[in-house]
């Protein structure tokens, strides 16, 4: 039997067996780990306060048989603001599942597990917090590997100023020359100056000032609906959670559940 010890974020809680809960949990050194609370509804259960979705602990694990438990550990943090309206929550939740997804199959990386813990900082605190939440979606891309060519034409490298069509099939804006600009299609969107300016600091900027930036109105609309499309892209999957925030008497939320009751 091995054991390690290590601080990790709960990324997702859910019931499993009679009173145990299944725990996804997002660690700088082993990555996202799938670990299982014994006993963990019990309202008696030492590691009940462990157990809540996005809460940040020190964990104690052993590994057996090839699976994880979780032995014993102390609550950090418990980000409790993030449960405080259906937007935050909502906001988290969706960071969380491109967050598991994305780090289940990556190689452990700390700026993983760091860009969660200001990310979830900052939409626990923010009145955007479906902003935030978009954003980080597309640090994490570019963290992977996956950024978006922003800096210049990615056909004709030259300098692109104002505004751009965007190339999800190319992953990169198009300047407006013949030659270029031909290659916009069905599969583009344009981008506004300020989207484009946005995006860019989003890309480059350390993570402690990567949500320090004020926008207008239709830089958020016209930034969010970029995010969305090329996080679907990329991820080759359609995520769903924000739908909520448009329609929520008409989705299922069990899966927004923090506890066992
Ligand atoms: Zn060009």
């Amino acid at each position: 039997m091995t054991r390690i010890s290590s601080k990790g974020f709960v990324l997702a809680s859910f019931p499993y067996r009679d009173r145990d809960r299944m725990l996804h949990i997002l660690t700088p050194d082993y990555g996202l780990i799938s670990a299982s609370a014994r006993g963990a509804c019990s309202v008696k259960s030492k590691l009940r306060p462990l157990s809540n979705l996005f809460s940040l602990c020190n964990f104690d694990f052993f590994y057996q048989r090839e699976r994880f438990y979780v032995d014993d550990g102390e609550l950090i943090e418990a980000f409790l603001p993030l449960s405080e309206s259906i937007e935050h929550l909502t906001a988290a939740s969706h960071a969380a599942e491109v967050f598991k997804d994305l780090t289940r199959n990556s190689p452990p990386d700390s700026k993983y597990f760091d860009l969660w813990a200001y990310t979830a900082y900052e939409i626990s605190q923010s009145e955007s917090p479906v902003l935030i939440s978009r954003l980080s979606t597309l640090r994490l891309l570019a963290e992977a590997g996956y950024a978006p060519h922003l800096d210049s034409c990615c056909i004709c490298q030259r300098p692109v100023r104002g505004e751009a069509d965007f190339s999800f099939r190319l992953s990169g804006i198009l300047c407006g020359r013949r030659d270029c600009s031909g290659n916009a299609s069905e599969d583009s969107i344009r981008l506004s100056e300020g989207t484009l300016a946005l995006l860019r600091h989003i890309l480059t900027a350390n993570l402690n000032r990567l949500y320090r930036f004020t926008v207008a109105d239709d830089v958020v609309a016209n930034a969010s609906r970029f995010l969305d499309l090329y996080l679907n892209e990329k991820m080759e999957k359609t995520y769903k959670k924000l739908d909520l925030l448009a329609d929520p008497f008409d989705i299922d939320l069990s899966g927004l559940q923090r506890k066992c009751d």
